[in-house]
């Protein structure tokens, strides 16, 4: 079988293994020059990973040398890069390489690629691993033609030009922004954070591993587990409910938190939320409230109206005057696959068939689009370790496949009725966390269903994916003659 992978980074990377290990023709496609995905593309400064290295690394592929809890990004890609290197994967990378289209073939049972300079590959499978945030959220502010400064969004840093001593606005507040708004705020002239809605913050644990440490996990494999395995409990045992006790503590710790660190009354209550920790992506910083503390630096929460020549305009009247903004607005996490046209049985585009929000069976497969597999799909996000996850959908993918060639089966689609009847299960599942609590997350397709999270453990994902069969899928036979019949 010939397979398409639409993207290099951590789930194409696990995806490009595991085909490799069994022998598979297969083209990993990137948009990017080389393998890393996310962090290769978010450079900006104090990108760092807000789950611990030792888990937010592959299972077969334990990282000793993690030289802190939460590694920055540089030492994320030089991992990744390592890992790719090591599995020879750099022989199947079309880099530079952005894939537009993809459609399935009824009377071939094939899929064809279409690649930005319109050229056409015709494979078996597709396995589409361009994760969540691959498409920026650049808000359409009046008059952005207008302003003769630079604008750039968090994901697309412009290392050309240094913010220091340039007056600065940042637009948003969650995990990008409470990443890199303390390091420039270290030499800007002036920043302004604009803020639509505040954030809960907690103290960010994050110890270096000593040489001695690193030596240890390195002899004793055990002992890097063992670091690892602390991190998976600690998911393991969230429990994500909007009144659960964990979502209780979790505020309290959190208000208390921003009670010690910001004493002006005025300062505290502009950042102090309305909603549970949990509804929002919980975020750790021990540099967020102090850097709004410093004199050059101001948190404004006046909506923005419009650019100007100068800078940005708010409902208050007052014009920003600046040299830069940088879009720290998020992604288009909830529109999966927003970069990709798909068309699929009968030429049924995935974009109509998601339009009241994205749904797979387990993340992984949809009706109506045989041999397809989305890694990082809808409802696979939250709960755990994305890598480990990611590990789990490629291994799936690769004994699906793997079966299918046992059992001579030319093409494979996920029962409808299992994905319908899964679907309802998760939804039902969601109704009482807190992702449904009174706050704007990126997690809700505008109608408010929750497309990204999975409101179980992520070992049930890991365990319901391992018990799949072949059997709840409809699948065409390979005949002696290649034609197929279809089977239910
Ligand atoms: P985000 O969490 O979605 O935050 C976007 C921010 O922009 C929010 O504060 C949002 O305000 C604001 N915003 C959006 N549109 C706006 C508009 N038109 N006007 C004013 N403000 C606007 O995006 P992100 O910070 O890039 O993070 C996205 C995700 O990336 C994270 O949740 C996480 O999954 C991932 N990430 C992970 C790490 C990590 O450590 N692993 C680090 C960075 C990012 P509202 O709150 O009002 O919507």
């Amino acid at each position: 079988m010939k397979v398409a992978v639409i993207g290099g980074g951590p789930g194409g990377i696990a995806m490009g293994i595991q085909l490799a290990r069994a022998g598979y023709d297969f083209t990993i496609f990137d948009r990017c020059d080389g393998f890393g995905g996310t962090w290769r593309n978010n450079t900006y400064p104090g990108a760092a990973c807000d789950v611990p290295s030792h888990f937010y690394s592959y299972s077969f592929a334990l990282n000793p040398r993690w030289s802190k809890t939460f590694a920055n990004q540089p030492e994320i890609l030089a991992y990744l890069e390592k890992v790719a290197a090591e599995h020879k994967l750099a022989e199947h990378l079309v880099p530079e390489t952005r894939v537009s289209t993809l459609r399935w073939s009824d009377d071939d049972s094939r899929w064809t690629v279409t690649t930005a300079d319109d050229a056409t590959h015709h494979v078996d499978a597709v396995v589409t691993a361009v994760g969540m945030l691959d498409v920026p959220n650049i808000p359409d502010i009046p008059g952005a033609d207008r302003f003769q400064g630079r604008a750039f969004h968090s994901s697309d840093w412009d290392h050309a030009k240094s913010t220091a001593g340039e007056r600065v606005a940042s637009i948003g507040t969650g995990a990008s922004a409470i990443q890199y708004v303390p390091e420039i705020a270290a030499d800007a002239a002036h920043l302004t954070v604009f803020q639509r809605t505040p954030i809960w913050v907690s103290p960010r644990f994050d110890e270096p591993f000593t040489p001695e440490q690193q030596d240890l996990f390195e002899r004793d494999r055990v002992e890097a587990l063992k670091v690892r395995d602390a991190a998976f409990q600690a998911y393991e045992s969230a429990n994500f409910g909007a009144d659960s006790t964990m979502t209780q503590e979790l505020t309290a710790m959190a208000r208390s938190y921003l009670e010690r660190k910001v004493i002006d009354p005025e300062l505290r209550a502009k950042l102090t939320p309305s909603y549970p920790v949990g509804c929002k992506r919980p975020l750790q910083s021990r540099a967020w409230f102090p850097t709004f503390a410093l004199p050059h630096v101001r948190l404004e929460t006046s909506p923005i109206v419009e650019f100007t020549e100068r800078g940005l305009l708010t409902a208050d009247g007052v014009e920003h005057a600046v040299d830069t903004v940088i879009y720290g607005t998020g992604f288009h996490a909830a529109d999966y696959l927003r970069s990709l046209d798909v068309y699929g049985t009968g030429g049924r585009r995935l974009r109509d068939d998601w339009r009241d929000g994205a749904e797979a069976y387990l993340g992984t497969v949809v009706p109506g689009y045989p041999n397809l597999f989305t890694l990082y799909g809808p409802n696979t996000n939250g709960v755990t370790s994305i890598i480990y996850i990611l590990e789990a959908q490629a291994e799936f993918v690769r004994r699906t496949l793997d079966e299918m060639s046992r059992e001579g089966v030319r093409a494979v689609e996920i029962k409808r009725d299992i994905h319908d009847a899964y679907n309802a299960d998760i939804q039902r599942a969601m109704q009482d966390t807190v992702w449904l609590a009174n706050c704007n997350n990126y997690y809700r397709h505008p109608n408010g269903k929750v497309v990204t999270q999975f409101p179980y453990s992520g070992t049930r994902f890991v365990e319901m994916l391992a018990s799949v069969e072949l059997d709840e899928f409809d699948w065409k036979e390979v005949t002696a003659c290649q034609e197929s019949t279809t089977r239910r």
